[in-house]
């Protein structure tokens, strides 16, 4: 179900529901996602709420932000503690450590968030000094995921970034030195041009920089723009190349002794991102910022895009919520087979059939024992995952999974 956007309240009675569901003993503890929308430069291949020349915005865009964490806590009154944060752009670090400690300190006064949980920060490295990070360590931030993207020169110019591969490989050094439990690499593959040896050099340059995290993204040509600009550079990568550039990336990674815990992701023992795993495990959580999007109450609610109307919205006392939908029994069941089927720890079966009355051994078992056969699948310990080869194709997989009436069951 879609409701109209703008309808004043009804977050508001999704939070006072969700504080009805709270336990007895104690708050809610949910992750929470804070979306910082600024960048210097919009990358052509981005499709994400980014905004350029907004310097301006910066300041009150905050101060937005961080009032509508305290109104939030009002309305929950102490029900709901953020367990975990996850502050992502756009890009966070070119607002400097300083708004982003008061984000995080409002997290904290008003959602019960302890300090030593997880907070992971993302940054670029056209804005990371030394003095910074450690000042982001010093405000409570404790993980660090750097927009590598590549370690090429030719390729991050192609891409529009504004970095160098040397100075990725610096503001790497940088976070570890300055204290982060852990520090994050994210690049990218499949980008026109790029070859399996140059993306293989790329992640033997961070891995050896001792990184404790790997993301590893397909390029994917969203919009007229990317796909113009893609075309231009010589066009998107064929499937065959993709599956090299991630073969590579997981024959490498597990080399370094790097666990593969999702598609995309990569970590040493101890170092998974505990926000992401939340998510995947289909937990509910709370969103801030211009055109988060959160999960609240059984219903999905994004915020409003455009910076200015996020911060007028909140200035005159409106509703942030763009858009809002109930999920469906079907739709909750279809999530609960798709995004843990991506993670190394894949579908827990018996409380699959006990949330949804879907026993998936039985419903898809001819699809199931072909899948172990083929080796892209495996049944251990009660769950039901994809090997390391079968990981590449996820989304195939599950498709092929979900109930065929997935959809029309319509049921809340
Ligand atoms: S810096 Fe990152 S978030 Fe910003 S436009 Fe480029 S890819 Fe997108």
């Amino acid at each position: 179900m879609h409701d109209s956007p703008g309808e004043a309240g009804q977050l508001t009675a999704d939070y006072q529901r969700l504080a009805e569901l709270s336990t007895p003993d104690g708050p809610v503890q949910l992750p929470a996602y804070v979306h910082v929308p600024f960048c210097s430069r919009h990358c052509w291949y981005c499709d994400f709420n980014v905004y350029e020349r907004m310097g301006r915005l910066i300041e009150p865009y905050c101060r937005a932000l961080i009032r509508e964490i305290e109104d939030t806590a009002k309305v929950l009154d102490g029900r709901v503690r953020v367990g975990c944060v996850y502050v992502g752009g756009g890009t966070p670090s070119l607002i400097g450590a300083k708004l982003l400690a008061e984000i995080l300190d409002a997290l904290s006064v008003h959602f019960g968030f302890e300090r030593g949980s997880e907070a992971t920060v993302e940054a670029n490295p056209s804005n990371t000094t030394s003095s910074s990070l450690s000042a982001l360590v010093e405000a409570g931030y404790n993980r660090l995921s750097v927009g590598a993207q590549s370690l090429s020169d030719g390729r991050l110019a192609e891409l529009d970034r504004l970095h160098t591969a040397t100075e990725a490989l610096e503001a790497l050094d940088r976070a570890k030195a300055a204290g982060f439990r852990s520090v994050s690499a994210d690049l990218l593959y499949g980008v026109p041009g790029q070859t399996v040896r140059e993306f293989e050099n790329g992640l033997k340059n961070v891995v050896d920089r001792d990184v404790d995290h790997v993301s590893a993204y397909a390029l994917t040509l969203h919009g007229e723009r990317a796909v113009q600009a893609g075309r231009r550079l010589g066009g998107p990568a064929s499937d065959d190349a993709m599956a090299e550039f991630y073969g590579a990336a997981a024959e490498l990674l597990r080399g370094a002794g790097f666990e593969h815990y999702e598609v995309s992701n990569w970590s040493r023992p101890g170092h998974r991102c505990e926000y992401n795993g939340s998510i995947w495990r289909g937990s509910e959580y709370l969103a801030f910022g211009c055109g988060a999007h959160g999960y609240l109450a059984g219903r999905r609610y994004s915020l409003v895009r455009e910076p200015q109307a996020y911060i007028d919205a909140i200035l005159e006392g409106r509703s942030t919520v763009q858009s809002r939908e109930t999920l469906t029994q079907s739709d909750r069941l279809v999530e609960s087979i798709v995004f843990p089927l991506r993670t190394r720890d894949g579908i827990e079966l018996r409380a699959l059939t006990h949330a949804f009355q879907f026993d998936l051994i039985n419903e898809r078992r001819e699809e199931i024992d072909r899948l172990i056969a083929n080796k892209l699948a495996e049944l251990d310990g009660g769950r039901l995952r994809l090997t390391e080869r079968g990981m590449i194709l996820a989304d195939a997989v599950a498709l092929r999974l979900i109930p065929d009436n997935a959809g029309e069951r319509g049921c809340e």
